[in-house]
């Protein structure tokens, strides 16, 4: 068996479009576009790899995107003003935080004052608890994008064992959580997992984001699994993810590569989350 490979720069054009006939309709009805900030603190070549990328889709479906850069030796203090002033500021509909951010600085801390309508990323504590109850609104970016991929290739949920390699705050929990809304058993994985096999072997859909190259072999799967590859690694020979491609692909079902699989997905899911926090900001207002 050699598993069909997703091509999510195709997945990320299709919503990409999408995006934009809705900014084009909402630019009729309201006037303006939405106006989304990030606030960066500091820089890294990584966050600005980033950060270019989104600018990029921003520019193509026609949403605003504008930075509030902050030297990497800021306050905490000055850079939850600066939320703040984003906070009251009726001209700004979506706010996101830049990783990583200088040690002294809490992304919880500033998540936190974030105003829940115009947290774009979905990690504020009201709408993570949204989306732990079912209720999901503004969902966290990559698990969602994990999601959108699943329902383009018309996944049936219900029943499904499902493996996560991740357990931080913005991939793994959140996913787990959509996961078992869409009634599959779910296993999460990380660090600290004595065997990693014993797990992911039963997986009927495999997520992993652990940032390790290679740490997902042939061994670790079962025969026709889909596998979704979050993990973006640096090396010398260029960027990849958690998994083995080559080897994992003869006994896989499904599989997304790096590059080209969740990533691009995504960024296009920040420009949909963009949108929903517009209409927040902005929709009821004008109804
Ligand atoms: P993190 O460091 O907060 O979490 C890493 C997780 O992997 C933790 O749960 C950790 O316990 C687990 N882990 C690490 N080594 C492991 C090992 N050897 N075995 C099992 N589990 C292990 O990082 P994060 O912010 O959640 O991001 C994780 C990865 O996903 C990174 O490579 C990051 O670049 C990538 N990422 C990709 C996208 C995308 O759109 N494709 C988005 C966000 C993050």
């Amino acid at each position: 068996m050699v598993a069909k490979v997703i091509d999510g720069r195709w997945i990320a054009k299709e919503i990409r479009e999408d995006v934009a006939k809705q900014v084009s309709k909402v630019k009729k009805e309201y006037g303006f576009v939405p106006n989304i900030a990030t606030v960066r603190v500091g820089s890294t070549p990584e966050s600005d790899i980033y950060l270019n990328l989104r600018d990029k889709a921003c520019e193509e479906t026609g949403i605003f995107s504008c930075h509030v850069d902050l030297p990497e030796n800021a306050s905490e203090e000055e850079v939850v003003d600066a939320v703040k002033n984003l906070n009251e500021d009726d001209d700004v509909h979506g706010v996101l935080i830049q990783l990583p951010l200088p040690s002294h600085i809490s992304h919880d801390t500033l998540i936190s004052i974030l105003h829940p309508k115009k947290d774009v990323e979905g990690l504020h504590p009201v709408n993570l608890g949204k989306t732990l109850l079912g209720e999901e609104d503004i969902v966290p970016i990559t698990p969602l994008s994990v999601i959108t991929i699943l329902d383009y290739e018309k996944t049936k949920y219900e029943g499904k064992d499902v493996v996560i390699v991740n357990h931080s705050n913005i991939v793994g929990k959140p996913l787990s959580a959509l996961f078992l809304n869409r009634n599959c058993s779910v296993c999460v994985c990380h660090v600290y997992t004595k065997d990693l096999k014993k797990y992911t072997r039963n997986a009927d859909i495999l997520v992993t984001a652990a940032g390790v190259p290679r740490l997902i072999t042939k061994n670790h799967v079962k025969k026709g699994v889909f596998v979704l590859d979050v993990g973006i690694v640096k090396t010398k020979e260029g960027v990849c993810g958690d998994v083995d491609f080559s080897s994992v692909k003869e006994i896989a079902g499904k599989i997304t590569p790096v590059p080209g699989g969740v990533g691009p997905v995504t960024v296009a899911c920040s420009l949909k989350n963009m949108l929903k926090t517009f209409m927040k900001c902005v929709g009821e207002k004008h109804r």
